[in-house]
């Protein structure tokens, strides 16, 4: 039996049972109803119903939810509407301005949102941490660049020096944010950051198990200095309010499961109105023969159970090579049965809590599943109701076969499926199959190598030597899914471009592109064929 790593008060390790009674820390987990009547007092809704979410801590009741009603939705959007007429007239230095502004918020205030995002989600707060900090490198991101995504563009005419054409980015309008509870802080702001530079307005509809987390992100964003009614934040089921968002936006952003993105695409398609769909994935992490065995276990830990696996772009699928493959799990298995588990507030625990019951069955069952039907498990595999309600064992299992639902299923939880491979192609081969292609994750001492793989992976984001960050906290690279992991790309140009209308104006002068001073539409053709004809051999474009 392992030493824990970093024990703290608060933390149990995962094979030394309950953390220290006498401390409990999951005793005093409420919310002053003040507190949080000024976060809720943030939404539009006046159904009079509410609806209790409970601390997945310790299944204690943390906050009622005011619900909002289609008619709270359409108020919602006419506000939008209004404001978003003035703030498309106000210049990029000064949106850059407020975005810098909320950088620093929250930098400064980044206690009171981790303290949050734990009490809501449950999770341990290094990684609640991982929160504030996108955020941070959104916001400066996106002020800094502005002028380089946003600022009109000249292109070629097709007359040189007759024919003048440049682009402006028109903003789309009000733009519907639909986000899951799993990163409920960087969910709810990240993609509506480049959306308010553009010029356009928000309505936002955070999941209903983190609401008080975005309604702080909101309250921050009044704070920085952003016109209020240009974020507007509704609350309630998803397949209620998600038809009254699509019908009034001029453009969606969803992140949340495939089956739900499908849908949402749909309702989009019907009114013609773009959307980006950021969703599930099965991920795979490839170690190669030359890896640095200890790191690509360390990373392999991060990567599989970063936020208890409920990460979208965490590793489900782990292919390593024959010659290293012995070497590699029993490091993999040590580091995780090391790891701490733990409810808390506070920093020291490696893993925190599942977010919900529902979350709980859903891992119970594919761990039950496989194992049922002959998967071997190296480590965790076990419910820990002893640490708080929704705990589940970060979870290494091995033969893993088809007929078994996480073979190809997202679990979305801390259960890692480890294969063996013997060459490159094979583990490529394999690393595709399946609907999804969200982040990969190779490790290997020869980086080129790796590179070209990775030119293989029919995924969205390939980390090598890391599990996720080094792409998806790079806000200069566009991250997103192939296939069913999704369509468009959050960060980046794209991530700012999809939030306008490209609008082409071009002034003609001189000669006008017909025949003139009494020329036959035969002698035009004619010039117009040799005038193609010398430009092509030119080399112009
Ligand atoms: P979900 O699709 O059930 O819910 C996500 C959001 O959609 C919630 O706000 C929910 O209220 C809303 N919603 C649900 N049904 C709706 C409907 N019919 N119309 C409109 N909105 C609806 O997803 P979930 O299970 O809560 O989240 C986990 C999933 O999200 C996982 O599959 C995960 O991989 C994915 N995810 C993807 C990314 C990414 O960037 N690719 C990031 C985080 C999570």
């Amino acid at each position: 039996m392992s030493a824990p790593q970093n024990p703290t008060p608060a933390g149990g390790p995962l094979v030394e049972g309950p953390a220290d009674p006498e401390h409990d820390p999951t005793a005093s987990y409420a919310l002053e109803p003040d507190y949080v009547e000024g976060l809720t007092s943030r939404l539009l809704a006046t159904s009079g119903r509410s609806v209790a979410v409970m601390s997945p801590l310790n299944g204690a009741p943390l906050a009622h939810i005011p619900q909002s009603t289609d008619e709270d939705v359409a108020e919602a959007f006419a506000r939008a509407r209004k404001a978003q007429v003035g703030w498309a007239r106000t210049s990029l230095e000064e949106r850059s301005a407020l975005l810098l502004r909320l950088h620093d918020l929250v930098l400064e205030r980044q206690d009171e949102i981790i303290d949050l995002i734990v009490w809501e989600s449950g999770k341990a707060r290094k990684h609640a941490f991982d929160e504030p900090m996108h955020i941070a490198l959104t916001a400066r991101y996106y002020a800094r660049t502005a002028h380089r995504h946003l600022d009109t563009q000249r292109k070629a005419g097709v007359m040189p020096g007759l024919t003048r054409v440049e682009v402006n980015r028109v903003p789309k309008g009000v733009v519907g944010i639909i986000s899951p509870w799993n990163y409920p802080f960087t969910m709810a702001l990240c993609d509506g950051l480049p959306a308010l530079l553009a010029g356009n307005a928000v309505v936002a509809k955070p999941d209903a198990q983190t609401m008080l987390t975005a309604l702080f992100g909101a309250r921050l964003l009044d704070e920085a200095g952003f016109p209020k009614d240009l974020w507007q934040v509704v609350a309630g089921p998803g397949r209620e309010l998600g038809g009254p968002i699509i019908s009034r936006s001029d453009y969606i952003c969803f992140t949340g499961s495939t089956a739900t993105g499908k849908l949402i695409a749909a309702q989009c398609a019907d009114r013609l109105i773009g959307c980006s769909l950021e969703l599930g994935g099965k991920n795979p992490l490839l170690v190669l023969r030359d890896a640095d065995l200890e790191k690509a276990a360390e990373g392999a830990v991060r990567a599989s159970f970063s936020n208890a696996g409920q990460l979208c772009v965490s590793m489900e699928r782990m292919f390593v090579a024959d010659q290293v493959y012995d070497r590699f799990v029993e490091r993999f298995v040590a580091r995780t049965q090391a790891m701490t588990l733990g409810a808390s507030l506070e920093w020291g625990n490696d893993m925190g809590s599942l977010i919900s019951q529902d979350q709980l069955e859903t891992v119970t069952a594919h761990v039950e599943d496989a194992v049922a039907k002959g998967a071997r498990v190296l480590a965790g595999g076990k419910a820990r109701p002893d640490l708080g309600p929704f705990f589940f064992e970060p979870t290494i299992l091995e033969g893993v076969t088809p007929d078994m639902t996480c073979f190809g299923h997202e679990t979305f939880g801390p259960v890692i499926a480890l294969y063996r491979f013997h060459d490159e192609a094979d583990a490529v081969s394999r690393a595709n199959e399946g609907e999804y292609g969200l982040n990969a994750s190779i490790y290997s001492q020869d980086g080129e190598r790796a590179r070209a793989i990775a030119r293989h992976i029919k995924c969205g984001t390939i980390n090598i030597n890391e599990a996720f960050g080094a792409t998806f906290a790079s806000i200069d690279s566009p991250m997103g899914g192939m296939r069913e992991s999704g369509m468009g790309r959050r960060q980046g140009s794209e991530g700012i471009h999809r939030y306008t209308e490209s609008q082409s104006v071009g002034t003609q002068r001189g000669i006008r592109l017909a025949p003139m001073l009494g020329m036959s539409d035969e002698t035009y053709a004619k010039m117009m064929t040799a005038s193609l004809r010398f430009m092509n051999k030119m080399g112009r474009a």
